[in-house]
């Protein structure tokens, strides 16, 4: 972005005004400047980070590679807020528009297992310099290292204060998106600047993170991946279940499946306390079904040992961990195994219990679940019911997506519906 604006010098204080301030150059916050930027060439849109370079986040996220969004989005790829505001949003910026809007500025994606799209280039990098490329291009200021402690409202404007200016705006957009992976600026102090402007929140807890397992048996374990259900069970609510696959680690266990499911063991700990993890250890198949395929193998090999015959079906490693567990020898031969023990071991696999006592925390998370409530921003703008004229795109509102892209697809969607409701108003000033 324009290297004249991208620091004040010591005492140099800026103080004319802007017609938008965006607080927090994240994808949501690069992706409004460069929208409303675009739709209002002749106004002054800049943003304010509190971090010394921009994107940090995107630079990390899908692995370094950046999982720019998904070829199916849906609203119910997200959990948290109103559904009918979520599809509203994701409509107005549809998944091939953003991939035409990559395109346009050079990044070209393909599309990978699960309908995620990365960059051609494999790098995450390409997409943050095609942004910031972009946001240069249309004169959009940015200040680094401008970490915003107050925006104060009044009758003529809002005042935006960093430790180093105050900077009167006619417009505010908060983009200073949630908690997570605090260390690339997220340290959630977006959420106290907008309560100081009136707004409430909805309880925040970790999300897209791994789980951390009491108890030993998943350590010998660390490096088997595998596919599972898994089920979050706790009084008062309806049981949730998301497949995929799980990585066990070292602490306990990681990958999609658990990263899915880490929101709703969140959320259910914080709202119907005692929770419940339950593991389907072969990807959901019944107890009918599992018992059928052991019988089978049983009629075809009679004389393989149980491990083995577990291993056709699932890691060996799990399997001996799990037999071992359940106090089985795995050299009985399968003709030689009783009914009991049989469904002894289908039911455990079946529904296997995690011993959950926590998560990675915000230090390991991917987003943030909860935030402003949908009820305080308009549907159509995703402007403030509270304070007229501030702006909420991406991860601040009380919404977060499973693993796949979806994340980032609600911060560009939410983008445009900020800069195209702000370019309707800024045209009836
Ligand atoms: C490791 C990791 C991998 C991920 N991978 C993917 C992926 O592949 N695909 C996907 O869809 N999603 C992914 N996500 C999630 C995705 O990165 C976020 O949902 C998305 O970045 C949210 O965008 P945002 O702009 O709302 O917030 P953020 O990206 O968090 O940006 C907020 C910005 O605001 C700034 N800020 C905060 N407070 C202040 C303040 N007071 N003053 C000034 N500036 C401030 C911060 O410095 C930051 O730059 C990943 C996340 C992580 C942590």
């Amino acid at each position: 972005m324009d290297s004249r604006y991208d620091r004040f010098s010591d005492g140099c204080a800026m103080t004319s005004d802007v017609d938008v301030a965006i607080i927090g150059g994240g994808a949501a916050g690069v992706a409004t400047a460069i929208f409303a930027a675009r739709l209002m060439p002749s106004r002054t849109v800049v943003v304010f980070d509190g971090a010394a370079k921009l994107g940090a986040k995107i630079l990390v996220s899908g692995g370094g590679r950046c999982n720019v969004t998904n070829r199916v989005v849906t609203p119910s790829d997200f959990s948290g807020g109103n559904p009918n505001i979520i599809k509203r949003v994701l409509a107005a910026l549809p998944v091939d528009r953003t991939v035409a809007f990559f395109q346009g500025i050079g990044v070209e994606l393909c599309e990978e297992e699960h309908g995620k799209l990365f960059p051609k280039t494999n790098r995450a990098r390409t997409v943050l310099e095609a942004l910031l490329r972009e946001a240069t291009r249309l004169g959009v200021r940015t200040f680094l290292e401008h970490r915003v402690v107050s925006i104060r409202r009044d009758e003529t404007a809002f005042h935006v204060a960093t430790d180093a200016t105050t900077v009167s705006a006619d417009n505010v957009v908060l983009a200073t998106g949630g908690r997570s992976l605090p260390k690339t600026g997220s340290d959630g102090s977006g959420y106290r600047l907008a309560e100081a402007l009136g707004h409430t929140l909805v309880p925040l807890t970790p999300a897209l993170v791994a789980l951390v397992l009491d108890g030993e048996f998943h350590q010998p374990l660390s490096g088997v991946s595998h596919d599972v259900e898994l089920t979050v069970e706790a009084a008062g609510m309806k049981p949730v279940r998301v497949r995929g696959v799980l990585l066990w680690t070292h602490f306990g266990i990681s990958g999609p499946a658990t990263l899915d499911v880490s929101r709703h063991w969140h959320r259910a700990r914080l709202e119907h306390g005692d929770v419940a993890v339950f593991a389907n250890l072969i990807g959901g198949k019944d107890v009918t079904t599992l018992d059928g395929e052991l019988l089978d193998i049983a009629s075809a090999k009679p004389r393989i040992q149980l491990s083995n015959a577990l291993a056709q079906l699932f890691p060996a490693r799990l399997a001996d961990a799990m037999l071992a567990e359940l106090q089985v020898s795995g050299t009985t031969a399968m003709a030689h195994l009783s009914k009991d023990v049989r469904l002894k071991i289908v039911k455990a696999l079946v529904r296997w219990p995690l011993p959950v006592l926590d998560s990675r925390g915000y230090a390991h998370a991917e987003v943030t679940a909860g935030g402003i409530p949908f009820t305080e921003v308009h549907a159509r703008t995703l402007g403030s019911k509270i304070c007229p004229g501030l702006y909420l795109p991406g991860e601040i509102l009380d919404v977060d997506g499973r693993i796949g892209g979806f994340n980032f697809q609600w911060a560009w969607a939410s983008a445009w519906v900020v800069a195209t409701a702000l370019a309707r108003a800024t045209k009836t000033e």
